[in-house]
């Protein structure tokens, strides 16, 4: 028997009963979002064309603590706690003296952190009277996770799905159907954004930006519909929080605390989900824990993209936000984990990173995935490609360790589990993978539309 179980649990009675809202302990405050047309601070009537007020309160309340509603607790109660795991057998297989703990979130119902966020967010829109929900998905992951927790409650999800994961991934659409979600490739003739794209260029892959505009036109233009995103937003990583609150009481169980938290970085709500309930103790210098946030090299938005002011969608119909961004025009190369192809970063994310709580990594896809199935191998667990990110980065750092003899302990979030991915292993495994360079002219190009607005702060 190992001293420490390989997977540490939680009882029902110890499960979170509050998120962790990190606005309220953040030595920076985060900058205003600004209407996309008038450029001026927006107010929660504009918002609420495409919100719920309740969401909308979460966006911009400083109250350090939220209570988690009696009915999201009870949704939450079916899947989790999500089990904290300690890689023994990947230790082993590095021969490192680190220890290696990662928070599993391929448990729930849709495989991915996801659901987390996909259950409050409905249940809000429900008690505000909503019907119907229209989202984008990237990966699949969080159209899955809404068409889920939409057939809980009883409202109808319509999808943009980024055509380019449509095509790679088909039994993710399946899946939301399976659910009764309406799923259509993005960009799609539903919308005028849609419309507008496919006029320039019929053979469009597609882009997140893209898929987030026809979602929020959709929104707009429906009194029963809401606009519903599964990142980037302070109410998603709010809630998304439920995981860092969940990990420091297991790790607490076995008397552990991380001298580093790694997390793989689209929109950051599975990083900061798991880091700010930690990194509250690092902000009142109590502890000095590393935190890393890992992207991919062919959409580096923390460690090349400008911190600035910007649109979160191509056509400039959501809200601007102060983040690192790539330039809402950039459309990434069609890289395996889809969920990491986001131009933009969490407002919450891009502050702390900007300010220094957090390191930025970038990683190659043939490394990512090489790093996947040392883990699969060592762990049993098939990772999505996104997560297999915050592998590779965990996997370096415990083989430094083995170079300096530090026994340090590593936590990293595993967002979700690769079954749907396996186009994508294939590709890896018969050799059809490269790599793909981001480069300082990509950077100039993408720069170039965003949009110069002034912020005296920085
Ligand atoms: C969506 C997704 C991500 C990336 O999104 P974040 O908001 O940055 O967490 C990472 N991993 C998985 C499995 C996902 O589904």
């Amino acid at each position: 028997m190992k001293n420490v179980p390989y997977r540490i649990y939680l009882d029902e009675k110890e499960l979170p009963k509050k998120w962790y809202n990190i606005q309220a302990d953040m030595p920076v405050k985060c900058q205003p979002a600004l209407n996309p047309q008038t450029h001026k601070p927006i107010g929660p009537e504009e918002l609420s064309a495409i919100f719920p007020m309740e969401l909308i309160k979460q966006e911009v309340t400083q109250e350090r603590y939220i209570d988690i509603p009696e009915e999201v607790q009870e949704m939450y109660r079916s899947f989790r706690p999500a089990p904290l795991c300690r890689a023994y057998r990947l230790e082993e297989a590095l021969g490192t003296p680190a220890k290696i703990y990662y928070k599993y979130e391929g448990t729930t119902p849709s495989g991915s952190h996801k659901m987390n966020t996909a259950i409050p967010q409905v249940y809000y829109n429900k008690k505000e009277g909503i019907t119907r929900l229209a989202t984008e998905t990237g990966a699949g992951q969080w159209g899955s996770a809404l068409s889920i927790a939409s057939q809980m409650f009883g409202l109808e999800c319509m999808v943009y799905m980024v055509k380019v994961s449509y095509e790679q991934k088909p039994y993710r659409k399946s899946l939301m159907q399976t659910y009764g979600a309406k799923v259509t490739p993005s960009p799609s003739e539903y919308t005028k954004a849609g419309r507008e794209i496919l006029k320039k260029d019929p053979e469009s892959l597609g882009s997140l930006g893209i898929a987030i505009s026809e979602a929020v036109e959709d929104a707009a233009s429906r009194k029963d519909t809401s606009y519903a995103l599964g990142s980037v937003l302070n109410h998603v990583i709010l809630h998304q929080t439920i995981i860092g609150e969940e990990a420091i009481k297991q790790m607490e169980k076995i008397d552990e605390y991380p001298d580093m938290v790694i997390g793989c970085c689209g929109g950051g709500s599975n990083f900061a989900g798991i880091s700010f309930p930690f990194m509250r103790d690092k902000i009142a210098d109590k502890r000095k824990t590393r935190f890393i946030a890992v992207e991919p090299a062919a959409c580096p938005t923390l460690t090349k993209g400008k911190f600035s002011y910007d649109f979160g969608d191509t056509a400039k119909m959501a809200p601007i936000t102060m983040m690192y961004t790539l330039g809402h025009d950039f459309v990434p190369e069609g890289i395996h984990a889809g969920g990491l192809r986001y131009h933009g970063e969490s407002p919450l994310v891009s502050q702390l990173y900007h300010d220094g709580f957090i390191e930025g990594r970038s990683v190659h896809q043939t490394k990512v995935f090489e790093a996947a199935i040392q883990f699969a191998r060592a762990e049993a667990i098939l990772p999505a490609p996104e997560s297999a990110h915050a592998i590779q980065v965990a996997i370096e750092e415990a083989k430094k360790c083995k170079e300096t003899g530090e026994e340090k302990t590593i936590l990293f979030a595993l967002s979700g589990h690769g079954h749907f991915d396996l186009a994508a292993y294939e590709a890896y495994l018969s050799g059809k993978i490269g790599d793909v360079e981001y480069t300082d002219d990509m950077l100039a190009e993408g720069l170039k539309c965003v949009p110069s607005i002034e912020c005296p702060s920085i």
